[in-house]
């Protein structure tokens, strides 16, 4: 039997009613906040990423699925969302239509990472950009969009950390602070950190390796370097957070995995997630469109990580299946073809139906009724055809009545909409 590619998963259907439900939130408050879905390939020029994301990272060193292509080119299966959105937004000139431009996409990414709880080599993100906003609020409002989104799930428990990270301006200030503090301890680091110690020192605050983030706790913090504006800008960041009494933490070792990140960057964390316990991340990235070859346009946003948002509302899958409104049980031929009429014209009206085509026994019909969650049975075999009647089973109370032929329709199409009436069920 062939199997799947390790780090690879199936959302089986059991499951996916939940991952539709989330992508339906997260969809109807994007829009409520005035973003447009941009919908991008999985797959760039190699070079996009290495440009865009560093090519000191772990992801563009390590975990990129790249190949040459037939025609020679150096492709890669998209790590990560931002780099793709702001190719977009610069080849397509959507800054000369409006410099301001909020953008969502929805889908899989691809990294190479050694998988476990909580990390997959294809996993899914919910991204959202903000082209042409250099205000705080433009920040705060992302978070905001972010902390609503997991309050809407019931998500329960999660922290939000923040911190700036500076500018061209103070940045490399804090670098130097960092190097003389590295210089001073090489032992204390693993080998990727040494490496990367001079060319990309921020790095070593993204470490996963035990021993690396404990000597990192007694590094400088940023925070004491930034300048005047980054400054203001981060306590205005804070300031619309506390006016929307958003609960954050000051993180002064939060980075992120990427290189042109400026100023605020934020991360949610699941409480119960364990390990891998990041459930999403984000920040400004003030210099990213222009290197990528676009003007010199500001963009801020966040990505989702939807494979652990999945696991923190684990347990909640079945509120969300899609049962039967009505199964119609039918025994003998002619009732099985009404019935059949009876099946289409609902499906049409939008109740959720199922029969049986099998023509097995009423008994048997009941059953898998019951197993797919029917909400009513409509019976129907020869003595209900001589009466002219369908009998209409509620199968929550057991109450059964009698429906005329003509009319099964309407009622169940009556009774379906007023048992929904505010609600999906
Ligand atoms: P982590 O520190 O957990 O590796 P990251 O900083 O690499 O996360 P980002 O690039 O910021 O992650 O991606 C945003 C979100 O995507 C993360 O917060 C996480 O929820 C999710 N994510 C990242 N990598 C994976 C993965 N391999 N499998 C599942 N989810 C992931
Ligand atoms: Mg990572």
């Amino acid at each position: 039997m062939i199997k799947l590619v390790r780090g690879f998963k199936d959302i089986l259907p059991a499951d996916t009613a939940l991952w539709q439900h989330v992508e339906g939130v997260v969809r109807e408050l994007l829009e409520d906040f005035g973003f447009a879905e941009l919908r991008i390939p999985v797959l760039e020029q190699t070079e996009l990423f290495a440009r865009s994301i560093g090519a000191g990272t772990d992801i563009v060193e390590k975990e990129m699925y790249t190949f040459t292509d037939r025609g020679g080119a150096s492709l890669s299966l998209r790590p990560e969302a931002t780099a793709s959105v702001v190719r977009a937004y610069v080849e397509h000139r959507m800054y000369a239509k409006d410099p301001v431009c909020k953008l969502y996409t929805i889908g899989p990414m691809f990294r190479r990472e050694r998988p476990q709880r909580g990390r997959y080599r294809q996993f899914h993100q919910i991204n959202a950009e903000i082209f042409g906003l250099h205000d705080p609020r433009t920040d705060a409002e992302l978070i905001l969009l972010l902390m609503t989104f997991f309050g809407r799930l019931e998500l329960g428990s999660v922290a939000l950390h923040i911190n700036s990270l500076g500018c061209p301006e103070c940045r490399p200030r804090f670098k130097d602070a960092l190097k003389l503090f590295l210089a001073g301890r090489p032992e204390e680091f693993c080998s990727d950190c040494l490496r990367r110690k001079d060319e990309n020192p921020l790095r070593l605050f993204d470490c996963k390796v035990p021993d690396c983030k404990e000597a990192m706790q007694e590094a400088p913090s940023i925070l004491d370097d930034l300048c005047e504006a980054c400054s203001t800008h981060f306590d205005d960041v804070k300031r619309s957070l506390d006016r929307f009494q958003i609960p954050y933490q000051i993180n002064n070792r939060l980075v992120r995995g990427l290189d042109y990140y400026t100023r605020t960057t934020f991360e949610v964390l699941g409480e119960s997630l364990g390990a891998q316990d990041a459930v999403a991340g984000g920040g400004r990235y003030d210099g990213l469109v222009k290197a990528l070859g676009g003007p010199n346009e500001p963009g801020v946003g966040f990505a989702v990580g939807v494979d652990r948002l999945m696991e923190l509302l684990a347990g909640r899958a079945q509120d969300f299946e899609k049962r039967p409104h009505i199964f119609v049980a039918a025994i003998g031929e002619t009732a099985q073809d009404m019935a059949f009429e009876w099946v289409q014209g609902l499906r049409l009206q939008g109740v959720r139906t199922e029969m049986d085509f099998e023509n097995r026994s009423l008994k048997s019909q009941m059953r898998r009724a019951d197993k797919l969650g029917a909400s009513y049975v409509v019976i129907v075999g020869d003595r209900e055809l001589d009466e002219g009647v369908a009998i209409f089973r509620d199968m929550a109370t057991k109450e059964q009545e009698q429906v005329v032929l003509q009319e099964v329709v309407g009622t169940a199409v009556d009774r379906i909409r007023t048992s929904t009436v505010g609600g999906e069920s």
